[in-house]
């Protein structure tokens, strides 16, 4: 896959086309909006991937990741969800809530590479996704993923999928258009996302790893897993890019 980044100085063709590469890669950091001069991979700066707030699982719910000091959340105890393991890359906050926008909501799609690579790196330190089948994105509706252009959560699996080696399945499928989880309230959002993903007869009898961007309430997520645990998955778990500190 061609590196927009890679120093090329000295190319006739790329010296020829710098000024189209000029308006389709951004100059600009996505988080800090600083001029990119110092590259940390998919549009945004060293100093901003440096300063990421990245979550220790060991201090996090096993069940969801929300930090709770590594103990099941009051939550997960009073309600265990069918996901049976969450890790998440980092807290919803600081410069990764303003990346996440723009991976998101703005655009960067290219920023799917460098964060799959840090969701294969906490994969292998956390081994969730040991003894896996396969990755399993879960899937927004058609008709935000028309607008946006591509699907956030699918472009996460591929890449970590294939820096892992291993297989990405799509098994959950959305039944209906809902209202987008942010756009409502906590006490809301269950409901709107209840029955919302059709699994795959495929996922019976396997051990799944779910991938999403950012879990909040964990509405979304434990919906997903339980779909693929009624369709016959023997284990969901999920590995997420960020968690919100405290349920919104
Ligand atoms: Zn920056
Ligand atoms: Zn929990």
């Amino acid at each position: 896959m061609p590196n927009a980044e890679t120093s090329t100085a000295g190319s006739p063709a790329i010296a020829f086309f710098d000024p189209l590469l000029a308006l389709l890669v951004p100059s600009r950091c996505a988080v800090c909006e600083a001029p990119r001069v110092d590259l940390g991979g998919g549009g945004v700066c060293r100093a901003c991937w440096a300063s990421l707030p990245v979550l220790d699982a060991a201090s996090a719910c096993p069940r969801c990741a929300l930090p709770s000091g590594g103990c099941p959340c009051e939550g997960c105890r009073l309600a265990p969800p069918a996901v049976a393991r969450t890790v998440a890359f980092g807290l919803y906050a600081g410069g990764l809530r303003t990346l996440h926008h723009a991976f998101k909501f703005a655009g960067w799609d290219l920023l799917a590479a460098p964060l799959g690579a840090r969701l294969a790196a906490l994969a292998r330190a956390t081994a969730v996704t040991q003894g896996a089948d396969a990755l399993v994105p879960v899937p927004s509706t058609r008709r935000r993923n028309r607008e946006r252009g591509y699907d956030p959560a699918m472009l996460l699996a591929d890449e970590t999928a294939r820096l892992l080696r291993g297989p990405r399945r799509t098994l959950l499928s959305r039944t209906r258009e809902s209202p987008p989880q942010s756009s409502l309230p906590a006490p809301n959002r269950r409901a709107n996302i209840e029955g919302a993903f059709a699994a795959s007869p495929r996922a019976h009898g396997r051990v799944l790893v779910l991938v999403d961007d950012v879990v909040t309430t964990g509405a979304t997520l434990f919906e997903a897993a339980r779909a693929l645990r009624a369709a016959g998955a023997l284990e969901v778990r999920a590995l997420v890019l960020a968690r919100t500190p405290e349920p919104t």
